[in-house]
């Protein structure tokens, strides 16, 4: 199982939803436009699945940057690969620079070479679509719009959206963790794990001080203080009248468990977000992070939130044993788990 019809944006469904209704023409253009790329992605992605390979050139991963120049076709032109100098366009270096910074945590902290773990190329498109509002990861690569600059800046230029979705492509390989409901739900929450992760090792944070935010540096000026997801404190991320309210779960009493966002893969991501956010802060975002990539290793593709929850302490039982994580882990995680409703 793999996430070939698992189309993957870092914008949910519902958000763009509510900007296709806005009473501002230009952002309900701007949103249905995206929601349009969203289908046709979908309908082309399935048709060339089988035809374009997805495994690596060799064990050492190379960044290619290409620039769609504002098609809506990937691998348009090549803006900077991996031996090319800097080039003029921001967006090219900015994606190039976080790509690198992401390949290089997979191979130092996780000792995992590239996205399939046999130094699969990062293939990343920029400026693709006009004024496109959204970033995604289709199966093989990653795709960056420019967004309208006024709701949402350029995808390209944030490291959590990047990480974010080069992990939709971890997890593809790593367990593919079905699209949909609570498997779903854990896919788009180990991305969140990695691109907050990734964002704290960058600025040289740790859990205390970090924000805890995911998608906090694409909004634009008339979003200012808002993002996508809070892992601290699901639910309040953002409240306005362009996106809606944040409908993020923190707790299973919560639980979303209707159809929208395929059943929630967005919305009930939070609970276990809260819960990595609960263990990151109690032994520390690194020994956290090396249990989660550990525990999900092993997770069964339809794997539900009470499965994930028991992997992590048997992981963290694990890491304990072998001194790469603290004593008190294990009751750590477990603790965590039962905070949120999972466990107990
Ligand atoms: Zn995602």
């Amino acid at each position: 199982m793999t996430c070939s019809h698992a189309f993957c944006t870092i914008i949910p469904p519902f958000v763009l939803d509510k900007m296709a209704r806005s009473s501002r023409p230009e952002v309900a253009e701007n949103a249905r436009e995206a929601q349009e790329i969203s289908d046709a992605v979908r309908i082309e992605r399935g048709a060339r699945a089988v035809a374009r390979g997805a495994t690596g050139e060799g064990t050492a991963a190379e960044r290619k940057v290409y620039d769609s120049e504002q098609t809506r076709r990937q691998r348009v032109t090549r803006a900077r690969f991996e031996d090319d100098p800097e080039r003029a366009d921001v967006d090219v270096n900015v994606v190039f620079e976080h790509a690198g910074t992401v390949r290089a945590y997979l191979t130092e902290a996780l000792e995992r070479d590239s996205i399939d773990a046999a130094g699969m190329d990062l293939v990343l498109n920029v400026h693709y679509g006009k004024k496109y509002s959204n970033a995604f990861w289709d199966g093989d690569e990653m795709t960056f719009g420019d967004g309208d600059g006024e709701i949402f800046t350029s995808f390209a230029r944030s490291l959590d959206v990047t990480a974010h979705e080069i992990f939709h492509g971890v997890t593809q390989y790593l367990n593919g963790l079905v699209y949909r409901s609570q498997p779903g739900a854990l896919n788009e929450h180990f991305s969140d794990v990695f691109g907050s992760v990734i964002t704290q090792v960058a600025n040289g944070q740790t859990a205390h001080d970090a924000d805890w935010l995911i998608g906090n540096e694409i909004m634009g000026p008339d979003l200012p203080g808002e993002a996508l997801r809070s892992m601290k404190a699901p639910g309040t991320a953002y409240d306005n009248d362009i996106m809606g309210a944040d409908p993020q779960p923190a707790h299973m009493g919560d639980y979303y468990d209707g159809n929208e966002d395929n059943q929630g893969v967005h919305i009930n991501s939070g609970i276990p977000n809260r819960a990595f956010y609960l263990v990151a802060t109690d032994i520390g975002a690194d020994a956290a992070a090396r249990i989660w990539y550990a525990a999900f290793q092993g997770l069964d593709s339809r794997a539900d939130f009470d499965a994930a929850a028991l992997a992590l302490a048997d992981a963290a039982g694990t890491l304990t044993r072998e001194g790469r994580a603290p004593v008190g882990s294990t009751q750590s995680v477990r603790a965590a788990f039962r905070e949120v409703g999972v466990l107990g």
